[in-house]
């Protein structure tokens, strides 16, 4: 395995059934799914307790990423990162047929004081909203840590949640300690912090497949809520010509710098001392490197180890790619 160049990574999806799951990430992902009726979540990157991906193809078929990361490390990468024990990043496509619970992430401290985990910085990029869907982030102007524990309480929490409708194309920052929720109709690209640490607060009154109301961390949410943040609103990027098309630079945080590529023609992204994720956001998208070739699709994901260095984009057509980086 050590001898084998490495190429842009593949990863098969670790799927996730929930309740407020349904079927789009396979009527539009065109992911392939069982027969459930609950398809939540596609962890397209993952490297997180017993949730770890695996290659999908090539000479590295069904190594995982936490072999690459101990065997591999400094190849996949880059000496920007420097040595570490676990992928920094977690990517998903998410389908909420149902709106998600009202739910808080820590901080990296709080993280690991109340959950034993990497607090969880998030990004979203909207790719179908259904008419009305809306997106919770925030907690309105002025809510204190008083008025949101009683409505904790009292279960009145969505009065107290700033909203907007969902629309394609949006891209969605939620700092740790940002009170949010995903509302139903809406299909999204997640970037966020290796890391599963949730504090659900609210569920809208609906019970779980055992019939009973899952579990809320009221105590933890109360301690981990940021109430100086606010309102969370889209980005609004601006559009910056490059070879090929434009750059949006989008959500960007210390964990991760997102960017949306628009190409009609050839561009270039990755480099030689750190990792590039790719997610095809609409049309097919050839990869270049040196020696190979790959067909990025809609709904896909690649990790393009820092070790290939710059390689090449051509869309077919036109195409809509999403990168990310550590920055
Ligand atoms: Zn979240």
């Amino acid at each position: 395995m050590r001898d084998v160049p490495l190429y842009p990574l593949r990863f098969d999806p670790i799927l996730k059934q929930l309740i407020w799951g349904g079927r789009r990430l396979e009527t539009i992902l065109r992911k392939p799914l069982g027969a459930g009726t609950r398809y939540a979540e596609s962890w397209e990157i993952a490297d997180h307790r017993d949730d770890v991906s695996q290659v999908a193809e090539g000479p590295l078929k069904g190594v995982s990423l936490r072999d690459l990361i101990q065997t591999r490390g400094n190849e996949l990468l880059g000496q920007h990162l420097g040595p570490a024990s676990q992928f920094p990043l977690l990517v998903k496509y998410i389908d909420a047929h149902q709106v998600l619970s009202v739910q808080v992430h820590p901080d990296d401290a709080k993280g690991k004081l109340l959950a034993n985990d990497n607090g969880k910085t998030e990004a979203w990029v909207i790719i179908h909203a259904e008419p009305g869907s809306l997106i919770y982030a925030g907690l309105n102007p002025g809510v204190t840590r008083p008025e949101f524990a009683e409505a904790l309480k009292t279960g009145q929490v969505e009065p107290l949640l700033h909203r907007f409708e969902a629309k394609p194309g949006d891209c969605i920052m939620i700092p740790a300690g940002t009170v949010h929720a995903i509302g139903a109709g809406v299909v999204l690209a997640e970037i966020q912090q290796m890391s599963d640490a949730t504090f659900r607060v609210y569920d809208w009154g609906r019970v779980g497949t055992d019939g009973r109301p899952r579990p809320l961390h009221l105590a933890e949410a109360l301690e981990s809520t940021n109430y100086a943040a606010g309102p969370v609103d889209p980005l609004n990027p601006t559009a910056i010509p490059i070879a090929g098309g434009t750059r949006e630079p989008l959500a960007r945080c210390p964990y991760f710098a997102l960017e949306r590529l628009r190409l009609n023609g050839p561009t270039t992204v990755g480099s030689h001392d750190r990792f590039t994720i790719l997610l095809g956001l609409a049309g097919d998208t050839e990869i270049r490197t040196g020696e190979t070739a790959d067909l990025l699709g809609f709904g896909q994901t690649r990790l393009l180890p820092s070790s290939l260095g710059e390689c090449q984009l051509v869309p077919r057509g036109e195409s809509v790619v999403l990168t990310c980086v550590v920055p």
